[in-house]
Order: structure tokens, then C-alpha cells, then sequence
């Protein structure tokens, strides 16, 4: 333990805070994992997940639970709406790991993993509350939370998600979440033979289907809609039915037959943001979606969590002043965090305006490619 850091304060128990703070308290520092919502849930969707991500999962050490729980697999093929062939994104072996292509696992599966290695590592988890204030003392700081506790810590990671209750307090002037005039739609339903993500591209949309599990995939549908409003949740089913309706290709055909009212259907409006540089006031530190919020076309936001809890521990091995930890870690994480969510938007631009379709593949492989080079 080269560190003087004792005693820390996470914020925010989604992936991005149970990941550092497994790592952290690894390396045997005493930390405490502060989770608003009393039954520490996650929405009942799936998740698609890239080798690069995959490969910190392996260093955050649930690699194996999740290929038993979740599913793995190579490549993403990409059809038009009929069915009929276009491409195949390769996802090459991720340099440094022993992951070979990407995956998918139902979010609660991978945060219930998440969650049982926070508490077991010896995480002080402390669910159902939130902080009052937090006060910077120079060498420490006070945190008051709303049990009627008060702690002082010698730093605190905010991971509270893309409407981070830290970013407002400590960035007041920070830019805030944008719709970006889509939203995707998701629902649980059988694989029906499918053995590797997919991608369909119709008139009016993108389908997409990513295996989570021996039986199960994921369904995401992203809809262009220019307004944050929501369908009433009676009228989700019919809904999301129509959009599928131009989809003939036989796996789509199948899955509309297939969707009734059990089949996990959620809707969520897209937003993005990534705030400029500096991600740390004093001792407080923002990580995930707190400081890089991403649409999901590349498939990495949480993979970006997971990544800045990998590179936080590792800075906070190597030692030093609490800024100097915060600022190596800004160092390693900005460029590529920068790139997601600038790539993401611009691949929901040009699906929005019918734009080049050139590019879409162009930014697609391009991304893919530049996330296998070491975090
Ligand atoms: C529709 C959609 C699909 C996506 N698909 C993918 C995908 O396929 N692959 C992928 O890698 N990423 C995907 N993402 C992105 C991914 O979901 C996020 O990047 C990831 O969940 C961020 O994790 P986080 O821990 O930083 O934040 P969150 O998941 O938002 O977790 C924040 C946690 O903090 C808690 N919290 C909030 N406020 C407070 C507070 N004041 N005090 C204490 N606790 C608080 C919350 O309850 C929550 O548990 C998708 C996102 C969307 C919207």
C-alpha cells in the first residue's frame, strides 16, 4: 500500500460506483458506497457489452461469472430491414486480455454480480440515502449524509449518474444532459437461433438484437422522436409492435409473434453529455455517466464506467496527492471518453438526417478499433 489515503466515499451505486469500489477496497482502503434507491435497483433491460469493456470487467475479476450468466460472442452482423445481408463488424481479440469479441447480459444479472462483490470485499454499503453537503476541508472531506450521519473521508468519487446531484452542487455552471431526439426501445425475448449480435437497418428505424444469456436476447429498437414525451405504459406493446411492423427479416418475424406484456418492454429518451475538463473540485472526483454520459450506439457507457474504476484504482495505487491521482486519472480517461460520446452522437446525427451511411460504417469500425489500444 503506497498510498496515504485511507478512507473513502463513493457516491452513486450504479456499475460505475460498485466497480470502484470493489477495486478500491481491494487494495485496502475503507470504503463506504452511499445508494439513494433503498432496493439498489437497475432497469430490467439487457445490455450489450464490447471486448474493451469486457476487458475491464476481467479486471475488475467477474469476467468468468459473467460469461457464465451473460452471453459472449464474436462479431456484430448488420442486415437491411428484409433480411438480406450488408456487413459484419468485426470485434477483433482485445489486446492485453484473454476476451476474444464482445457480449450481452441482463443488467440486473451484472449489477447483482456487481453487488455481491461489493459486499463481500467488505464495502460499507449504505443504501436508501444521500448527502445533505459536502464540505472540502483542505486535507479531508466532510460529508453530512441524510441518516443524520457526518464522516469525514480523505476523498469522494461521485458516480451518481447522468443527472449527478454532485455535478450540480460542486458545477453549477457544468452543461446539463441534451435529448438528442431519439429514444430506444427494449424488451427481453428468446434467442430464436441467433447466434451473434445483429443489426437491421429499416426505413424508418434500427433494430437490434444482442443475445444476454443461453436462451435469451435482448431487443433494441432506437425511434426517432423529436419530443422527450413518453407513451403511456398501456400502449407500449401496440406501439412498439407497429414500429417493428417494416422488419420482415425471419428472426424480426418471429420476435413480433413473440412480444406480449411479459416481455420486459422499456422505453428511454436519449441523452448526452460530456463535461469539460476539470472532473474533480478539490477532493471530490466524478466518474461514468456523471461526467461522460453516452447515447448507446457504440455500446460503451458502462464500459466507460467500468474503465474509469479499473484506472482510478491504478492511479491511487501508484501514490501521491489526492490532485495528482485525480489529474493522471482525468490524463488516461478524457481523450477516449471525449471520443464515445462525440461518435455516438454523430452516428444518432446522421441516422436522424438520413446522412451518409459511409460514415456510419466509417465511425462504427473506427470506434471499435480505437477502444482495443490499452486504457
Ligand atoms: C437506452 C440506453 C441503453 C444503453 N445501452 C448500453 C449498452 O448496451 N452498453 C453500454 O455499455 N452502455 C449502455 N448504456 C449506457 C449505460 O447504461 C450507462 O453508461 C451506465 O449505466 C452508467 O453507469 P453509472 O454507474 O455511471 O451511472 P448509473 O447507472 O446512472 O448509476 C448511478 C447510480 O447512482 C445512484 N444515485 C443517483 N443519484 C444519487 C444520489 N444523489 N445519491 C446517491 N446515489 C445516487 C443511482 O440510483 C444509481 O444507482 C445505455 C444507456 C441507455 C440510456
Amino acid at each position: 500500500m503506497t498510498t496515504p489515503m485511507q478512507k473513502v466515499l463513493i457516491i452513486g451505486g450504479g456499475f460505475s460506483g460498485m466497480s470502484a469500489a470493489i477495486l478500491l477496497q481491494r487494495q485496502g482502503l475503507d470504503v463506504s458506497l452511499l445508494e439513494i434507491d433503498p432496493n439498489w435497483r437497475t432497469d430490467g433491460a439487457g445490455i450489450t457489452v464490447s471486448g474493451p469493456s469486457l476487458r475491464a470487467i476481467e479486471q475488475i475479476g467477474i469476467l468468468d461469472e459473467f460469461k457464465q450468466h451473460g452471453a459472449i460472442a464474436a462479431n456484430v452482423d448488420m442486415f437491411n430491414g428484409n433480411g438480406d445481408f450488408i456487413n459484419q463488424i468485426k470485434t477483433p481479440a482485445v489486446p492485453g486480455s484473454s476476451v476474444v469479441g464482445g457480449g450481452g447480459i441482463m443488467r440486473p444479472v451484472l449489477a447483482k454480480i456487481l453487488a455481491r462483490h461489493t459486499q463481500e470485499v467488505g464495502v460499507n454499503v449504505i443504501l436508501g440515502h444521500t448527502f445533505n453537503d459536502i464540505a472540502d476541508l483542505g486535507d479531508r472531506v466532510r460529508v453530512s449524509l441524510t441518516n443524520g450521519s457526518q464522516e469525514d473521508y480523505d476523498f469522494v468519487v461521485a458516480a451518481d449518474g447522468v443527472f449527478s446531484k454532485v455535478r450540480q452542487t460542486l458545477f453549477p455552471d457544468a452543461p446539463t444532459p441534451q435529448y438528442t431526439g431519439q429514444g430506444v426501445w427494449r424488451a427481453v425475448v428468446p434467442r430464436f437461433g441467433l447466434e451473434r449480435p445483429a443489426l437491421f437497418f429499416g426505413a424508418t428505424g434500427k433494430l437490434g438484437f444482442t443475445p444476454v444469456s443461453a436462451d435469451a436476447m435482448y431487443l433494441n429498437y432506437t425511434e426517432l422522436r423529436p419530443n422527450k414525451d413518453r407513451i403511456p405504459a398501456e400502449q407500449e406493446l401496440e406501439y412498439l409492435r407497429k414500429l417493428l411492423e417494416p422488419f420482415t427479416a425471419p428472426v424480426a418475424e418471429k420476435v413480433k409473434q413473440h412480444l406480449n406484456p411479459q416481455s420486459q418492454i422499456l422505453y428511454r429518451p436519449l441523452e448526452g453529455m460530456i463535461m469539460p475538463r476539470n472532473w474533480y473540485k478539490g477532493r471530490v472526483l466524478l466518474i461514468g455517466d456523471a461526467v461522460h454520459a453516452t447515447t448507446p450506439h457504440l455500446a460503451s457507457g458502462a464500459g466507460m464506467g467500468h474503465e474509469d474504476a479499473v484506472v482510478l484504482a491504478d492511479e491511487v495505487a501508484k501514490g501521491g496527492a489526492v490532485t495528482d491521482i485525480f489529474e493522471r486519472f482525468q490524463h488516461r480517461r478524457w481523450e477516449r471518453c471525449r471520443m464515445i460520446v462525440a461518435n455516438s452522437l454523430r452516428l444518432g446525427e446522421i441516422e436522424k438526417s438520413g446522412g451518409p451511411k459511409e460514415e456510419h460504417v466509417q465511425i462504427m469500425a473506427l470506434t471499435m478499433t480505437g477502444l482495443l489500444a490499452p486504457i
